[in-house]
């Protein structure tokens, strides 16, 4: 874990929860980008305090990470969009990355990067309703997130569309940052997962899932004919 270097992408309410957890594990090395700003409505369910708000998001989540880490991670900021961060061909050397952001262009831009990168992800979403939320796991050679949701692509090209206003939502949040936290474990060590796709239901009105989805030969990102 000390010697791993990841990559979060977003630093709202999903990645404040599992950074929490990768600090305190003593992760080596942690990146964190996010160009939006705190906003009040974000402090009950995000790692922000009042004196947050109004400032970036990824630079207040790495200054308040440090109270959470004493193994000596180094902790980086970018107030940056994931896009904007490629633009400027400013990635930094990661060993995987971890995508919490909120809408379909983000994610689509991320796969793409990570499947040309052979960079493995892991993706984590929460439903508008917070009921249920979903984390699906990338390793380079194996089935993408458009394998997954094939709708990804064409809403993905619809352009760039957060989540409305969501509501206080720490619970779901919590949730799939856990599930999260086990698959970044299982990618670093020897912890068995049978899964790439995991979803769970708050409410129990859906069924949990904890499945092994294979490649899928029609897939346009992963079988490298995807040209954005
Ligand atoms: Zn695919």
């Amino acid at each position: 874990m000390s010697a791993a270097r990841a990559f979060t992408i977003g630093a709202g309410g999903i990645i404040s929860w599992l950074a929490c957890g990768l600090v305190r594990k003593g992760i080596g090395t942690l990146h964190v980008c996010d160009g939006d700003a705190v906003e009040l409505s974000n402090l009950s369910r995000q790692l922000f305090g009042a004196r947050d708000v109004g400032k970036n998001k990824a630079v207040r989540l790495a200054r308040n990470l440090r109270a959470q880490g004493f193994c000596g991670t180094r902790l980086t900021a970018y107030p940056l969009r994931f896009e904007e961060l490629v633009a400027l061909e400013i990635m930094p050397a990661v060993d995987l990355v971890v995508v919490g952001v909120d809408d379909h262009a983000a994610r689509l831009a991320v796969m793409r990067w990570c499947a040309a990168a052979r960079k493995p992800a892991v993706f984590i979403a929460v439903s508008p309703d917070a009921d249920n939320g979903y984390v699906f796991v990338y390793k380079p050679g194996a089935a993408c997130l458009c394998c997954v949701l094939p709708d990804l692509v064409r809403l993905g090209e619809e352009g760039r569309r957060p989540c409305p206003g969501a509501p206080a939502t720490l619970d779901v949040l919590l949730s799939v940052a856990g599930f999260a936290t086990y698959a970044i474990d299982s990618l670093l060590m020897e912890r068995p997962r049978s899964w790439n796709f995991r979803r769970v239901f708050l409410s129990g009105d859906g069924e949990d899932c904890a499945w092994a989805v294979p490649q899928q030969p029609a897939c346009p990102v992963c079988s490298g004919e995807d040209v954005p």
